[in-house]
Formats: structure tokens, C-alpha cells, sequence
């Protein structure tokens, strides 16, 4: 088994450009876009919506980790070589009622407190839910999500919201839902119809996973609740036609600075190096018994995938050598990159007939938020899509997209360095081809030269070409997290 390496020093970015994609978006737009240069294929037609913190700030006050920021839901329809922009916050009720009041009313979970000290903030143990995380069209419905509560509804043409969703039902109010759904694109278990799978997770001294499938009209057609011991902090899992995979980090938690007012519950996480990451591997099924198997000291925020092969279990995953806290820093815009390590991308293979493992570095460049041919989710798979820092070690902030091919170790990147900065690449397959990497990687980033962002197109083959178009937005996105791709929905122009 390989260790994870050591962060080391990085200065090749200006931080002040980085800085500046930082500044709150307060606008909401809806227009033609006008400035692209080269041609937007003509294949390709459907909406990326994506989703993110579009304030920094409430009302002058800053957040204290991009994390607190309300989600801003931002739409780029694509039809006919031509698209369309919008984008609108979700008018959560912490957003609604913050607006009112001028200043901050609620404590983020990373760190946001509200004004007046810990005396003000000393067990006021409310939670924002600010729908800032991901956004998927899934049932005819868009929801926007953040995974410590239920999602918010919106209406995909205009991006009103509509309000808190149960999902007809199946969630109670307040009740988690995770931010990272997986879409199984072959579900045995419903006569091989693609499937939504997700999870909620309640966590304390013991932490309870309920996992759900839904139908492509949204129907719920599989549900059970799992016990599993111990503090567990789950942002995604991992699918396979078999199992649902978590990673439960080395973490402890600590209330004490969260109920006095002093920290946010996330800064309460501690890391122990000692103790293995466990993954934690529930059959779909409902009936058959978990299976833990101890992995090497990481945090995992993200998987790439998982499959099944040779009666073994794979999982490729971002790992981090500790939780990627800020260090001290006193604001994230001062965040010394240097000290907090970079997310590498690891090969798991699990053995569950032994419940040993065995881990391999695929890409020990500096990466996050992987992507992959949605066809392939939770199968055997050849290509990956993930941002990375443009420069091959130490940590930076993400301004490339990197293809790999698993099967050769083969890399293609396309950077947007010096003074772009991108985010998660997501991959849309060339409509009605079988070929894995046949289609176009779709990559949103902020341009510090116009200090405005832009989309890139590039043809997934063709990587190192660069992008075949670039849709150049008149303004900025704030750096944003997670989004999806849908074909079943175009906004009308
Ligand atoms: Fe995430």
C-alpha cells in the first residue's frame, strides 16, 4: 500500500486573481448569449444547471467559508448552436429573511457566526439550509439540494422557487438528503430503468443511513435504513448494481466550540491519523449485511466511481492526507495553500470475501470533483474527467480539466492558467453513441483577465485542442460546486 505524499509549497497563481472570483453576485440575469467564440456543436442540446454559493456576504457582513454562502442556481440552456443564461438565488427561508433584516440571522455550518460574539451565537443551534450544494433535474422536478436537509423545489424555465420538497412524501421536514445523488443508468431492481439513488444521514454517538431509489417519474420504489457506530461525516457515496459504498472519515467531533458560540459545527471536526477510513458497504437489497473494510488514514469528500469486477469491489475516490481545514487562517481568502493538502485521486480495491484492501495513487496532481460518462456510473469504466491545478504538485487551486485513461494511464489536459480558474468538468455523451468518450466535457470557469466567467466546451477526444467553444458571460458566477446536465429539459429562448 502507497502513502499519501505531503503537501508542498505552490505560488504559481496570483492570489488576487484567484481571490476575485470570490465577490458576491447579488444580480440575477436572463439573456441571449452573444460572445462565443467557435461553434457550439450542434449535437449537443439540453441545460447545465449548476449550483453554488452567489453570496459571500449578507449585506456587507462576509461569510467565513465560501460553504455559508446561499445557493445561486445558474442555468445554461443549450439548443439549435445557440444558448441561453439565467440565473436566480434560491429563496430559502434564511435568504427571505436575511434580505429583510440587513444582517446575518442564522450561524453557518462552517463558520459563519452572527453579529455580536459568542454570547449571540452560544447554542443557537438552528440550521440555514442554504441549498447551495448541487442541483439535478430528476422526475420532472429540479431540486436544489444541501445535504443536511430536505431539498428545495424549483421551476427549471425560470428558476423561481417553489418551496421546501418532500418528495411526495417520503422525507419529513427537515430531514437530510444529500447533495450527492448517483444516477444508476440500469436499475434491475425496476426493470432496468435508470434509477435516482441517494442517501440521508443522521449522525451523533451512532449515525443512521437511509438510503432511497427513485423511478425516472420520481417515484420512490426502494427504501431502508441502516445503523452503522461511531461520528460519521458523509458528503457522497459510491454506487455499484450490488451496493451503496460510504467512506466514514477518521473524524471525531467535538460540540464544545459549536454550542459556545465560538466555531462552526464543521470547524469542530478533528482529524485522527491513527485511526483508519472505514468503508462502509451496504447492499442495495435491503436484507443482506453490511460489510466494513479499513482503508489506509484519508478524507473523502467526493467519489469518481465504483464497479464490480473480478469478485472484487473498486472505488476511485479524492482523498485528502487530513480534512483540508483552513489551518488557522482567519478567512478563507487568506488561506495559505501551502498548508492544506491537496486532493489526490486513489484506486480502492476492496476484497469482501477477506474484508482487506489494497490502494493505488492514479493522479497525484492536485484534483477535485471527478466526472465520468454517465452511462458508466457504478460499471467498469475507462475514462475519467476531474479539475486539477495546472501545476503537477503541491496544492493550488483548480485550473485545468484532466482527461485519464484508466486503461493506459494515458492524461490529456486542457489548462485555463494563468488567470482562469475552473471547477468541476461534467461529461455529456454525443447523443445516441456508444463510445465512452464520445461527447464533450463542459467546464465552467472564472476568467481574472475579463473577471467575468465562461463555459468551455471541449470535444472529450480531443482534449488538448482546447475547448471547440467558449460561451464568455458579460459578469461572473461566483466559484460554484456542483451541477448537473440534463437532455430532457431546454429552457425556451
Ligand atoms: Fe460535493
Amino acid at each position: 500500500m502507497q502513502t499519501l505524499s505531503s503537501p508542498s509549497a505552490s505560488t504559481s497563481f496570483d492570489m488576487d486573481d484567484w481571490r476575485s472570483g470570490y465577490r458576491s453576485q447579488p444580480n440575477e440575469y436572463a439573456y441571449a448569449i452573444e460572445d462565443i467564440d467557435g461553434t457550439i456543436p450542434a449535437e449537443l442540446e439540453g441545460t447545465l444547471f449548476r449550483n453554488g454559493p452567489g453570496l459571500l456576504d449578507v449585506n456587507g457582513y462576509p461569510v467565513h467559508h465560501p460553504f455559508d454562502g446561499d445557493g445561486m442556481i445558474t442555468a445554461i440552456s443549450i439548443a439549435q448552436g445557440k444558448a441561453y443564461f439565467r440565473n436566480r438565488f434560491v429563496r430559502t427561508e434564511g435568504y427571505v429573511k436575511e434580505r429583510a433584516a440587513g444582517k446575518p440571522l442564522y450561524r453557518g455550518v462552517f463558520g459563519t457566526q452572527k453579529p455580536g460574539g459568542p454570547m449571540a451565537n452560544a447554542f443557537d443551534l438552528r440550521l440555514k439550509n442554504i441549498a447551495n450544494t448541487n442541483v439535478i433535474y430528476w422526475g420532472e422536478k429540479l431540486l436544489a439540494l444541501w445535504e443536511a436537509a430536505e431539498p428545495h423545489r424549483l421551476n427549471p424555465e425560470t428558476l423561481d422557487t417553489l418551496g421546501l420538497d418532500y418528495l411526495d412524501g417520503v422525507l419529513k421536514p427537515g430531514e437530510a438528503f444529500s447533495a450527492h445523488p448517483r444516477i444508476d443508468p440500469s436499475c434491475d431492481r425496476n426493470n432496468n430503468q435508470p434509477c435516482l439513488v441517494n442517501f440521508g444521514v443522521k449522525t451523533g454517538l451512532s449515525s443512521t443511513i437511509t438510503l432511497y431509489e427513485f423511478d425516472p417519474k420520481g417515484r420512490l420504489v426502494h427504501t431502508h435504513r441502516r445503523n452503522i457506530p461511531g461520528f460519521a461525516f458523509l458528503h457522497d457515496f459510491a454506487i455499484t448494481p450490488n451496493y451503496c459504498i460510504f467512506f466514514q472519515n477518521p473524524v471525531s467531533f467535538n460540540p464544545i466550540p459549536y454550542l459556545a458560540g465560538i466555531k462552526g459545527a464543521a470547524e469542530c471536526i478533528q482529524f485522527n491519523e491513527k485511526q483508519p477510513t472505514r468503508a462502509i458497504v451496504i447492499p442495495r437489497d435491503g436484507i443482506s449485511p453490511i460489510q466494513t473494510v479499513d482503508l489506509q488514514p484519508c478524507f473523502v469528500f467526493h467519489h469518481a466511481n465504483a464497479f464490480e469486477a473480478d469478485g472484487k469491489l473498486y472505488l476511485d475516490s479524492v482523498c485528502y492526507q487530513e480534512f483540508p481545514d483552513l489551518k488557522g487562517a482567519e478567512n478563507y481568502l487568506e488561506a495559505d495553500f501551502s498548508r492544506i493538502p491537496e486532493g489526490q485521486l486513489w484506486r480502492f480495491e476492496l476484497d469482501l470475501t477477506t474484508e482487506t484492501s489494497q490502494a493505488d495513487c492514479l493522479i497525484e496532481r492536485g484534483c477535485e470533483f471527478p466526472d465520468l460518462n454517465p452511462n458508466n456510473v457504478g460499471r467498469p469504466y475507462r475514462y475519467l474527467y476531474i479539475g486539477v491545478a495546472h501545476q503537477p504538485q503541491g496544492n493550488a487551486p483548480l485550473q485545468a480539466v484532466l482527461k485519464r485513461d484508466l486503461a493506459t494511464g494515458k492524461e490529456e489536459i486542457w489548462s485555463f492558467a494563468p488567470r482562469g480558474f475552473a471547477g468541476e468538468p461534467i461529461f455529456v455523451p454525443r447523443p445516441n453513441s456508444t463510445v465512452e468518450d464520445d461527447g464533450w466535457i463542459l467546464s465552467q470557469f472564472y476568467n481574472a483577465e475579463r473577471g467575468c466567467s465562461e463555459l468551455a466546451i471541449l470535444d472529450a477526444q480531443h482534449v488538448t485542442q482546447g475547448p471547440v467553444a467558449t460561451l464568455k458571460l458579460p459578469h461572473h458566477v461566483p466559484y460554484g460546486l456542483h451541477g448537473n446536465f440534463t437532455q430532457d429539459f431546454v429552457i425556451p429562448a
